[in-house]
């Protein structure tokens, strides 16, 4: 079984603006780096289109209208000051995020693959239920996890999320809900604030790993295997979905860590193993930030090399 990769072209139509850090030729970026003969077993489909339904698994009604009713025709829409806008293709774009998503979970649910990557923009993991925030609109990782819950009755979904920004949308949707769990690592302080150790949702399910400025790959390394892996172990998820972020690579312009692509295929077979342990090699890996085109290129290609070196 291979790993099977949702992209879009619609993806690359939701335009933040002139200059915006989360540009379309991120994806392009992504998408070039993994249809090179080295990942020629890969197999690839189009997103399809998310329902409102999949959406209101993690997003308030009033908050999806308001969305429907601020995607323009022509020009742009800011939601959060100048960090989240929307353009006329944006809101076909997160739909194609959160149909990917799903149908992710559809494909390792129903045994077709093992792992799926969805290689997706805007990233999600800043949109609370009820506000866009930090480029991302709605939030296609958190309601993956709950479309899992309830659609394929799993009791116990994971979302671990290594983007260089701590996940507050994950994080806020999840606090309340034992049944789905959240690790994060990110630097800290940085943007968005939230991710303290302390904020551990009610039922300790969720996990904060703050990693300071400079952090490199031997401390990230001792800190995810001491602070992270047990825990979701500790969790038995029966799926483990990741917000695959890649703006803790040395070349981030955006952020001060010093990963390397080498993190990326560690962290990832990490994951893996824990995956093969409890969930069946379940994994749904889902784009979320990386602003270097350069880093974000390579170390996408070591993280799925790695989901596809199974
Ligand atoms: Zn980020």
């Amino acid at each position: 079984m291979t790993t099977l990769v949702y992209t879009h072209e619609a993806c690359l139509d939701h335009i933040p603006g002139p200059s915006h850090p989360e540009s379309p030729e991120r994806l392009k970026a992504v998408v070039k780096a993994l249809r090179t003969p080295e990942f020629s077993d890969l197999e690839w489909r189009d997103a399809p289109m998310g329902t409102r339904e999949q959406v209101l698994m993690i997003h308030t009604e009033d908050f999806v209208q308001d969305i429907e009713d601020a995607a323009p025709t022509r020009g742009y829409v800011p939601l959060d000051g100048g960090d989240t806008v929307m353009s006329p293709g944006s809101l076909e774009a997160v739909m194609r995020c959160v149909g990917a998503a799903c149908a992710g979970v559809d494909a390792v649910m129903n045994k077709e693959v093992r792992n799926v990557f969805c290689a997706t923009r805007p990233c999600g993991h800043h949109a609370e239920p009820n506000r866009a925030m930090g480029f991302c609109i709605y939030n296609q990782a958190a309601i993956a996890a709950a479309y899992a819950y309830e659609v394929h009755k799993l009791e116990r979904v994971a979302v671990i999320d290594f983007d260089v920004h701590h996940g507050n949308g994950t994080q806020a949707a999840f606090y309340d809900r034992p049944e789905l769990f959240y690790a994060s690592s990110h630097q800290s302080p940085f943007y968005p604030g939230t991710g303290a150790k302390s904020e551990t949702g009610t039922a300790h399910n969720i996990v904060n790993v703050p990693l300071p400025r400079g952090c490199d790959s031997a401390m990230f390394r001792e800190q995810i295997a001491a602070e992270m892996l047990p825990a979701i172990r500790d969790f038995k998820p029966e799926l483990i979905i990741i917000s695959a972020g890649f703006d803790a690579h040395h070349l981030d312009p955006l952020a001060g860590l010093n990963l390397q692509d080498s993190d990326y295929d560690w962290v990832t077979r990490e994951l893996m193993k824990i995956a093969d342990e409890l969930c069946d090699g379940r994994i749904v890996s889902i784009l979320e930030g990386g602003y270097s085109l350069e880093g974000l290129a390579s170390s996408t290609a070591v993280h799925v090399k790695a989901l596809m070196n199974h």
